[in-house]
Parts: C-alpha cells; structure tokens; sequence
C-alpha cells in the first residue's frame, strides 16, 4: 500500500490547535502535508487581513517538532494564477445563511474556493480540520459531498487555554484588558451545555447573550443550531446533534467559539 496522505490546512501562525490537527494526523496517516496560505479570497474586510498575524520562522519550528513532513506554503500567485478559473458552482443553501454567512458575506465561498484548489493540489486521503470553525466544517463536509470526493474528512476537538479560551491565531491581538474577560465565551458556552437540561434553546440564547455583553465582550451573535444543518432549533429534541455557536468581539478582535451540546 502506498502512502496515506494527512492534509492540515492553516493560516499559520500556529498554535496548539494547529498541532494538535498535525498529531491527529501523523498517528492516522503515513504522510503528513500542512499548508499555510492567509487567503484574501475569505476575508470580507481588508483591515482584518492585513492585521493578520503572520510568523512563519515560528510556524516553520512548531511544524518541525509537531512532526509534520511536508509544508506547502505557496504564493498567491500559485492558489490563484492569472487565468485560471478557480470559481465554484456549488449549493451551500442555508448552511451559509446562518451566523458566519451573515456577518461575513462571501467569506464561504472564499474557503471553498481555497479548499478546492488546496485540495486539487495536495491529493490528501484525508483532510483534518477544527470543530473550532464549526460552521466551515460543514460548509467543506458539504462541498466534498457535491463533488463526490473520496477524502474523508476528520473533526477535530477544539484546544483551549487553561482558562478556556479557544486558541486562536487571532488572540495574540488582544490586550491584556480584553484578553482578561475573553474567558467568559466559553464560561457562558459551558453553562449555555448545563442549562440545556432545563431551558429552552431561546430562552438559554437570550440570558447567554446578556450574560457575554458587558466591559469588553460585545456579542455578534449566539445561536443554539442542529449540528446538520445550521438551523436554529425552538426544542432541544428537534436534533440529533445540537451545536451552540458564538461570535464575540473582544475590542477590536472578533473570536468565535461554539460547544456541542447533544450529540
Ligand atoms: P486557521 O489557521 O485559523 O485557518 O485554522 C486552521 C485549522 O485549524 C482549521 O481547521 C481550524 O478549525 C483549526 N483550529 C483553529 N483553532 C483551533 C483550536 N483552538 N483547536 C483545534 N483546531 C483549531
């Protein structure tokens, strides 16, 4: 048998999250290949890319001790050469009508563009991405399926700070007076898990709300969503997985975060 590929697609500046993709990766495949490319095509506001955090002498030393084997770190020119047509046909329907689909318009279809084209390049078995990006998960889960692709696709667990805090190439912005109140995300996720048991999803969207507003948390939105289909859900039995999903400015930093409530 030849080798199995493991493909870990990244923005870089990498972080636990990142690695923790790579060892998943190295102990299911034969061959491990990340790339890091910040794509402009799903980034709808250019401030937010061009504060990207970028460090690859960093990342290059983290993917080494992660064990990762191969880096692609391409070029803009390589992803999107001049006359190639990179756009995608594809039917994502309400999966990005929802939460990230409203605040950041184009933004799928933007990773579905790169995805593809990472993809078609790569040649992976299997393709490692974060529970993190909830929502992109799905909308990827959803263009394999369309495309009838033979890669499978493997969630992996969101890593947190001690304090909870979901790693984050973004959280090296934050200051220190926002990254002091950033935990109470996935404080109000867990309790949001807790409260399930005796409430329903809006009135456990509302009080989560009010509870993540405050001195500098301002929340995007909070949803309480079948984990298949995006949608907000008015019982907890509605679905089969249930996922609550957030976005969360902290000052200038946008974070999200989400937690599986039933699955
Ligand atoms: P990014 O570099 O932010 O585009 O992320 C690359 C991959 O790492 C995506 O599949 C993310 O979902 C995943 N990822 C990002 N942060 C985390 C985290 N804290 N834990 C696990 N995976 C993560």
């Amino acid at each position: 048998m030849g080798h199995r590929v493991g493909f870990v697609p990244t923005m870089g500046a990498l972080h636990q999250g990142h690695v923790s993709l790579i060892q998943r990766a190295k102990a299911e495949t034969s061959l491990v290949m990340c790339s890091i490319f910040v794509n402009p095509t799903q980034f709808n506001d250019p401030e937010d890319l061009k504060k990207y955090p970028r460090n690859t002498a960093w990342d290059v030393k983290l993917l080494t001790t992660a064990g990762c084997d191969v880096l692609f770190l391409p070029s803009t020119q390589e992803i999107y050469p001049p006359g190639l047509k990179t756009g995608l046909s594809l039917d994502f329907g309400s999966l990005e009508e929802v939460m990230e689909g409203i605040f950041r318009p184009g933004h799928f279809d933007g990773v579905a563009q790169v995805v593809k084209r990472l993809l078609d390049i790569v040649q992976p078995h299997r393709l490692y991405m974060g529970q993190k990006d909830y929502q992109q998960f799905t909308i990827v889960a959803s263009m394999l399926e369309q495309l009838d692709s033979d890669i499978e696709l493997v969630m992996c667990p969101i890593v947190r700070e001690a304090d909870g805090l979901a790693m984050s190439s973004r959280n090296v912005r934050l200051q220190p007076q926002y990254r002091k109140v950033a935990p109470k995300i996935y404080q109000t996720l867990q309790w949001a898990r807790e409260t399930a048991k005796k409430a329903l999803p809006a009135q456990i969207r509302k009080e989560a709300v009010d509870r993540l507003n405050g001195p500098g948390l301002k929340v995007e939105y909070f949803e309480i969503v079948d984990g298949q289909t995006l949608q907000p859900i008015e019982q907890f039995a509605d679905a089969e997985t249930v996922v609550a999903c957030t976005a969360v400015w902290a000052g200038e930093v946008r974070l999200i975060d989400n937690i599986i409530i039933k699955n």
